[in-house]
């Protein structure tokens, strides 16, 4: 690191963000005009958006090129737009993650900054408040009182992506070669000297959100399985229990027999819910085993988690 004027890279996967980019430009200007102490660079990535974006960070670049783009072939998804972007920010000192949408305000980078230089190799932005309501609020709650329980590596509630990762957070991101990333998780996973930073998150400058709910949900459930067993585990608990049941019964059942209490042979109904029964548990059975498959399918045939757009003629 050069000790006296670090090179921090500012990370930002785009999706049609035309909206929010006239206002996120001029407050990234206003901060690097205010924090002359670092040399300051911008990755924009440009995840497949359908709008302007594109056009306007390009423009952008050229009247500032401290502001750079990195051109996805399509629309991969926030996770693989972030993996594109810190890989592209890999010489940097340090390299900020962010939003566009200002939900993360970029007047927070320089205390990200600050927390880094004072030894911190990674630092979390941890929300203070948050604005979200109604059904993805109580959907963000639920998640992060779930997963903390469920998974191996817990990790801190009320952190997203915004944070900072020195050099060697970099590398060690580099060399994580899943599909299936969950950013929060793998910071938690590779480990190394962690600092938490208060904010407020903000409402959404401008625009609608791009994450579809079904997006957040599925990255949920991602968070799940690919940091914890216990889907696969519960499994197994479930046919201890249900395979000690059945003992228990046919024991009952012989013991009866045994002792000449008479037994009354209906049970059809005890017969079709306890069929059902198993069949439902044998198929949930099958479909977390599916989950797990997928998942290693997606990794053998270790397909690039982006592409980038070759340049323009
Ligand atoms: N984003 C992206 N690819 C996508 C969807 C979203 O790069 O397919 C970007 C988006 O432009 C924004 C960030 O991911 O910079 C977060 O998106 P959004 O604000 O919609 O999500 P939320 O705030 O609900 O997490
Ligand atoms: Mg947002």
């Amino acid at each position: 690191m050069t000790e006296s004027r670090p090179t921090v890279a500012i990370v930002i996967p785009v999706y049609n963000e035309e909206s929010v980019l006239p206002e996120l430009f001029a407050r990234l200007e206003a901060l690097f005009r205010e924090h002359a102490d670092c040399g300051w660079r911008v990755v924009f990535v440009n995840d497949g958006s359908r709008d302007r974006t594109s056009e306007m960070a390009r423009a952008q670049g050229l009247l500032d090129p401290r502001f750079q783009l990195v051109e996805l072939s399509r629309n991969f998804g926030f996770q693989s737009a972030l993996a594109a972007g810190l890989a592209a920010a890999r010489d940097a000192d340090a390299a900020v993650t962010m939003d566009a949408d200002l939900q993360d305000p970029p007047e927070v980078i320089p205390e990200l900054v600050a927390a880094w230089r004072a030894g911190a190799e990674v630092v979390r932005a941890v929300r203070r408040s948050r604005q979200e309501t109604g059904v993805r609020r109580a959907g963000f709650d639920l998640f992060h009182a779930v997963f903390g329980k469920l998974t191996d590596i817990p990790i801190e509630s009320n952190t997203g992506t915004f944070g900072l990762l020195g050099r060697p957070a970099l590398e060690a991101f580099a060399h994580l070669p899943e599909r299936h990333r969950f950013f929060p998780g793998l910071r938690a996973w590779i480990g190394f000297a962690t600092a938490d930073v208060e904010y407020d998150r903000q409402e959404r400058a401008a625009g609608a959100p791009k994450q579809t709910f079904r997006r957040l949900v599925r990255y949920a459930v991602d968070g799940f399985f690919s940091f914890s067993y216990l889907p696969l585990r519960f499994l197994t608990y479930t046919g201890i229990f249900v395979s000690g049941l059945g003992f228990a019964l046919g024991l009952f059942f012989i013991v009866k027999r045994l002792l000449g209490i008479e037994t009354a042979s209906t049970g059809f109904t005890t017969l079709v819910s306890v069929v059902t029964f198993l069949g439902g548990i044998q198929l949930i059975g099958i479909g977390v085993l599916g989950e797990y498959l997928g998942r290693v399918y997606d990794e053998v045939k270790q397909r690039p988690i982006y592409l980038v757009k070759p340049p323009r003629r």
